[in-house]
This record gives C-alpha cells, structure tokens and sequence, in this order.
C-alpha cells in the first residue's frame, strides 16, 4: 500500500502535469488550495450548493418520504430543480431524460 504519491494538481492533469511532491492526499497542500479555490468557483457547483441545499433537501424528504412516482420510501433522492422526492430509479430517469432533452435542444 503506498503512503505517499505524487500530487495531482487537478483532477483532470494528466500524470505528466504532476508536480511531484509526494504526501498522502492526492494533492499538496500548495495545489489543494488552488484546486479548492478553482472547484468552488465552478458556476455550476456555486448554482446547486448556493443556499443550504442539504438541509432543504432534509426537510422535503421528511415532508414527502415516498418517491412521487412509485411511492417506494428507500433510497430516496430530492430532484433539485423540481423539488420533488425520487427513488433512485425514477431519478435516474428523470435525469436521463432531460440530458436527452438538452441533447435535442442543442441539436435542433
Ligand atoms: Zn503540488
Ligand atoms: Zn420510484
């Protein structure tokens, strides 16, 4: 088992672009700090976690505790855009549709 490795400055660099100080976390402390800074400004990442996204999602599970499409009560998911509770079935549809949908937008 290796203790240490070599940093990764970023989760997409390639090997070559490491900068190679080794520790335990994928990154130096150096690199760490930047990937964070990066990660949070991420337009996306600030979208979904702006607010207090987990606690919200907490407080719809407890006030819907069922997927609103079958009903099942485990492994619930709250869909973020639509504030629905899903079982990770129908979540999983919900989401592939709309990336096809999105597809189909960019398409046409
Ligand atoms: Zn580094
Ligand atoms: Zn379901």
């Amino acid at each position: 088992m290796a203790l240490s490795r070599s940093c990764l400055p970023h989760h997409r660099a390639s090997p070559g672009e490491r900068c190679g100080r080794t520790q335990k976390s994928p990154r130096c402390t150096d690199h760490e700090a930047a990937f964070q800074r990066w990660r949070n400004a991420q337009p996306g990442r600030r979208a979904l976690y702006q607010g207090d996204w987990p606690a919200e999602s907490r407080a719809i599970r407890r006030a819907h505790p069922y997927c609103s499409v079958c009903g099942r009560v485990d492994e619930l998911t709250v869909d973020h855009p639509t504030r629905s509770v899903f079982c990770r079935t129908h979540h999983g549809e919900l989401e592939a549709r709309r990336r096809a949908e999105a597809k189909a937008t960019r398409s046409s």
